[in-house]
């Protein structure tokens, strides 16, 4: 019987994570819960996994979470704020953390996992994306096994020889990682209708059901963009070692391709069950209540490149990728900020680009070599991000005015 903790509980992967597990009670039992702010989300799913702890982040909703869980028949302990994100990520019981908080608050509760030597199931790609290397150097002094969730990580992942050694790609006969993506609701959208995106026609994905700050990362391709990053500090790999190919259909979710000509792809039905059971499991297989693929029904496997013009963010993020941490940790505030802005209707759809340009462009090179410095970076890249958007809304209103 293994113990986890699930950091982000309420979200997309979190459903998703509880799902498998109580699948198999007999293998999993739960520790610990965390929201931010839903309440009752976390209630009904306390009542169906009796963790020792659940913790709602947001301490504005503290009082309110241990009134509402009192009047429950739960044994659980109601905790709030970011330390009991990290108390929970590390206690001593834990086996297993499944990391997926969404965006840059993931980060210090995931390293807390790591810095604990534990099994981190990691789907907050983002603590990866602003810490790299501060993240692998505690991963490998602190002992922690990182099973990737993200399902393009997880099939590379399966694909690699069991004996892969980090960064090792010749001598594993590797020639290339074939990063594979969808290309989002917008692939053959005129590029001219693109200003006119809604929040929600963005959230819409055509193929997976994800929470709203990565679904829009899929429609501007900042999510593959993201997902190069993750792909070179997990595997250790150089950016000429992956190519991204998009992949409409999103039945294959990767691929490793081999010195003699071979490609090994995992496939699966687009539903993230499938990385969470397998990561849970690691190396036993479990089921996750995902139905099979049925070749009867599977027509038109496609294979495209990225237009560079449509997906202006997965540019930004391959050029922040070779000028190095700064620029990842800075890309991924302005990104967060800018998606931000987006759903709530403050910037059109384009304009998230051009927002993760300026700041980038407005930002020099600066060494990081802390958490600390990690997380400097990312205020004022924020506050950089937030001065950049009142300054379009501002020559926007003039244009209206004059
Ligand atoms: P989501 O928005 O559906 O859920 C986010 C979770 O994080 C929620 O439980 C929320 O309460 C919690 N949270 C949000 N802000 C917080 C804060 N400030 N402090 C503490 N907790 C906070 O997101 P999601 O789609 O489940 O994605 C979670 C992570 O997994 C992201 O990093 C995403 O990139 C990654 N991921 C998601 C998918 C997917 O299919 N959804 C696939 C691959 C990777
Ligand atoms: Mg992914």
């Amino acid at each position: 019987m293994q113990n986890i903790s699930v950091l982000g509980a309420t979200g997309s992967i979190g459903r998703s994570t509880i799902d498998v597990l109580n699948r198999h009670p007999e293998l999993f039992s739960v520790y610990a819960l965390t929201a931010n702010s839903n309440i009752e989300l976390l209630l009904q799913q306390a009542l169906l996994c009796s963790p020792k702890y659940v913790v709602i982040a947001d301490p504005k909703q503290f009082k309110r979470a241990k009134k509402i869980f009192s009047d429950h028949p739960l044994t659980c302990e109601v905790l709030s704020g970011h330390n009991a994100l990290e108390q929970v990520a590390s206690a001593p019981e834990v086996d297993i953390v499944m990391a997926a908080i969404v965006g840059a608050a993931g980060l210090l509760p995931t390293l807390a996992a790591v810095k604990a030597g534990k099994k981190v199931l990691l789907a907050n790609k983002e603590s990866l994306v602003m810490s790299g290397d501060l993240f692998i150097q505690a991963a490998n002094l602190h002992n922690a096994k990182i099973l990737p969730i993200d399902s393009e990580h997880n099939a590379i992942f399966q694909c690699l020889p069991a004996d892969f050694k980090y960064g090792e790609l010749c001598s594993s006969g590797i020639s290339k990682i074939l990063l594979t993506g969808s290309g989002g609701p917008f692939l053959s959208s005129p590029l001219s209708e693109l200003h006119h995106v809604t929040p929600d026609q963005a959230c819409a994905h055509p193929n997976w059901d994800m929470g709203r700050k990565i679904s829009v990362d899929s429609a501007t391709m900042m999510n593959k963009g993201l997902e190069f990053i993750e792909a070179k500090w997990l595997f250790g790999l150089e950016s000429s070692d992956i190519q991204v190919v998009l992949h409409p259909q999103s039945i294959i979710h990767s691929m490793v391709q081999y010195l003699d000509g071979s490609v090994l792809a995992q496939m699966g039905n687009p539903d993230m069950r499938t990385p969470i059971a397998h990561a849970l499991a690691f190396p036993d297989r479990i089921e996750s209540g995902v139905a099979p693929l049925d070749f009867n029904q599977l027509a038109n496997f496609t294979f495209t490149e990225p237009e560079a013009e449509r997906y202006p963010n997965l540019i930004l993020a391959m050029q922040a990728s070779s000028a190095g941490q700064y620029a990842t940790t800075t890309l991924n505030a302005a990104n967060e900020v800018a998606v931000n802005a987006f759903l709530q209707g403050q910037i059109g759809f384009l304009q998230i680009a051009q927002v993760n340009q300026e700041c980038l462009q407005q930002t020099s090179s600066h060494n990081l070599d802390s958490i600390e410095a990690v997380l400097e970076s990312d205020n004022s890249a924020r506050r950089l991000s937030m001065n950049i958007i009142g300054n379009l809304n501002q020559s926007c209103m003039q244009r209206v005015s004059s």
